[in-house]
């Protein structure tokens, strides 16, 4: 099972990963993170990547796909992986085509999570991660028992810099310019499915696997 998430920001994608993680027991690879823990370790890519990151930017093609191609080759992705972030404009998406190719193990599904806009806003500045265990919570859906502290294992909450209002709205519109077009590439290329990401988080999750078992 190698598949690819797609959806604007917010829509649930990172959730339904670490579903599909726990379920299926193969790796998800977020861009996202990998970029975050290395602006956190202060290395010289996060220290690239953050300038574009805090603006609501894409970080550079060569710096994503560099990371992305050494991912998929390590040991843990011979059973599958779920991409959740990657790829976010059509030259990564030829450019992971091409990697996928070179390794005889094409993409099987690219799974797209359909939210209304005027969902998302609330979504994406309602949002908080443990520091511990990268749990998610939303303040207005899904709040903590106590506020500010993970229900699961009592770790800090955190927001992240860039769900903040003015680089959110920067991010979706660079969602809609350059990501949203993969929808086609992929429903071109014969293996787009897609649920709406909008309900329970099992209810969605329910379909999700329904759709990439199918
Ligand atoms: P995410 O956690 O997927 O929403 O990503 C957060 C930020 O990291 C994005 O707004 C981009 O600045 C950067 N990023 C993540 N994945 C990619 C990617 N595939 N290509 C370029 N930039 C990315």
């Amino acid at each position: 099972m190698r598949i690819v998430l797609l959806g604007a920001p917010g829509a649930g994608k990172g959730t339904q990963a670490k579903k599909l993680i726990d379920k299926y027991q193969i790796p998800q690879i977020s861009t996202g993170d990998i970029l975050r823990q290395n602006v956190t370790n202060g290395t010289p890519l996060g220290k690239e990547a953050k300038s574009y990151m805090d603006k609501g930017e894409l970080v550079p093609d060569r710096v994503v796909l560099g990371l992305v191609e050494d991912r998929v080759k390590r040991d843990d992705c011979k059973k599958g992986y779920i991409l959740d972030g990657f790829p976010r404009n059509t030259a990564q998406a030829e450019a992971l085509d091409k990697i996928l190719e070179s390794l005889g193990i094409p993409l099987t599904a690219a799974l797209s999570v359909d939210v209304p806009k005027d969902n998302l806003m609330k979504r994406l500045t309602g949002r908080r991660t443990c520091k511990k265990c990268q749990q998610m919570y939303n303040i207005y859906f899904s709040p903590p028992k106590k506020e500010g502290v993970c229900d699961k294992c009592g770790g800090a909450l955190f927001q992240r810099d860039d769900d903040k209002e003015e680089t959110i709205k920067r991010r979706l519109d660079v969602y809609d310019a350059q990501t949203a077009p993969l929808i086609d590439y992929y429903k071109k290329g014969g293996i787009l499915k897609s649920v709406t990401g909008v309900g329970g988080i099992d209810e969605i999750f329910k379909k999700v696997c329904e759709e990439i078992t199918k």
